[in-house]
């Protein structure tokens, strides 16, 4: 089919979308509307930590889809009391309230934190409400999302912001210290900033973070939306800096390709009443089954470890591509990299890059001088050097 045969008028201009319908997807590559074939290192944006398709989320979907649809969240369903304790059990939380994307689990986050601040008022005996979050930080693209985000230019658009959600710098625990005030009531971040460009949060300063937010009696909130689920080659991202924080909110990778989100928080944290929190499709268990496949695979013997073993191999072949071409270096955790590039010339690599034939490659460029890499964690290293191959030409072709 010829993609001028496909009318997209109706559709909202989001976002600059390239002429291709994908149709479909098996493992890490995807085919579009004319039989081309992509090699693709974006997967949904770290959604599809098992590749496009696999057989074990295909197999829950449509058992799940057979059996039981939506009895609705006022009930109980098998899927989702199965999930929450397969996460409550590899994790140091003890309660899930599931949601169906990042977004509406930071949602989450924000009011189980500020219900939290009303329980344990201050010394004046005043609701504390302030979330402390970081520049550059990416918590979603809700109202108070995006006001706890900290990306540039999102501060004046769909102005007024939501208020209490003063800012400091990653990595800067002084930053951090300076903004406590008598409102505060939790400090909130992505281990591994995501959208900024891939930033980790280093383990001296989670740690810090930990103390200094234990000392102050503050909630220590872990956005693992992007970094968690296996990504960084231990289940969840906290567990790198050997800490425990107080709520922890998933999603991307926990759903694998489906709409699937959660809330994880201590017991002392879950002060929730009956009416204050939900949603119609929360928990649901077509959505929860496939969450379990999913974990079932990150918790196979060795998969964490390979994650680990791919990314130091990814590593290892990125600083190659930088030594060969002059770029300036690379950095991650696992396998949720980002090449440097020393240069504004991200968005044209990836034009490049798709519309390379008899095979295009699908890259990610969050900044102009950057490119971010979000394989399924099943990649081959045989995958990770195709890819890295063909980088190499691009780059070549661009004069580099
Ligand atoms: C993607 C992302 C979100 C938002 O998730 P949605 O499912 O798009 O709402 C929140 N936090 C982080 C760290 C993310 O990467």
């Amino acid at each position: 089919m010829e993609f001028s045969q496909y009318d997209t008028n109706a559709l909202m201009r989001i976002t600059n979308r390239p002429p291709l319908v994908f149709v479909e997807g098996r493992g890490m590559w995807l085919t579009d509307h004319a039989g081309k074939r992509y090699l693709d290192y974006l997967q949904g944006w770290a959604v599809n930590c098992l590749g496009h398709s696999p057989q074990c989320i295909v197999d829950a979907l449509t058992a799940q889809a057979g059996k039981l649809i939506n009895p609705s969240p006022a009930f109980y369903n098998a899927p989702s009391i199965e999930l929450a304790s397969l996460l409550t059990k590899n994790s140091c939380f003890d309660r899930v309230f599931f949601a169906n994307s990042g977004a509406e689990a930071n949602e989450g986050a924000i009011k189980l934190a500020r219900k939290w601040g009303k329980v344990n008022k201050n010394q004046a005996g005043a609701d504390r409400y302030e979330i402390i979050t970081f520049n550059h930080g990416f918590h979603g693209r809700t109202i108070a999302t995006m006001s706890a985000s900290g990306k540039a230019g999102w501060d004046s658009m769909f102005a007024p912001q939501v208020p209490g959600f003063p800012k400091a710098e990653l990595n800067d625990l002084a930053s951090v210290e300076r903004l406590i005030t008598d409102k505060t009531v939790a400090v909130m971040l992505e281990p591994v900033q995501g959208e900024s460009g891939v930033l980790p949060a280093t383990r001296e300063f989670m740690q810090g973070l930990r103390e200094l937010t234990r000392k102050r009696g503050l909630l220590l909130i872990v956005d693992e939306v992007q970094a968690g689920m296996g990504r960084t080659g231990t289940l969840f991202a906290y567990q790198l800096s050997d800490i425990e924080p107080d709520i922890m909110t998933l999603g991307k990778g926990i759903g694998g390709g489906v709409p699937l989100a959660a809330l994880l928080c201590r017991e002392e944290v879950a002060v929730f009443e009956a009416g204050e929190q939900g949603g119609t499709y929360n928990g649901n268990p077509v959505m929860t089954a496939v969450g379990v496949a999913v974990i079932k695979e990150l918790l196979k013997p060795g998969f964490l470890q390979s994650v680990k073993d791919k990314g130091a191999y990814m590593r290892g072949e990125l600083l190659k591509l930088c030594a060969k071409h002059g770029l300036e270096t690379e950095r991650g955790e696992g396998l949720l990299r980002a090449l440097k590039l020393g240069k504004d010339i991200g968005p044209q690599i990836v034009d490049a890059a798709r519309d390379m034939n008899p095979v295009g490659l699908l890259l990610n460029s969050p900044r102009p001088d950057l490119l971010r890499f979000m394989p399924a964690l099943n990649v081959t290293t045989e995958e990770i050097d195709q890819m890295i191959s063909m980088l190499s030409d691009i780059l070549k072709k661009l004069g580099n």
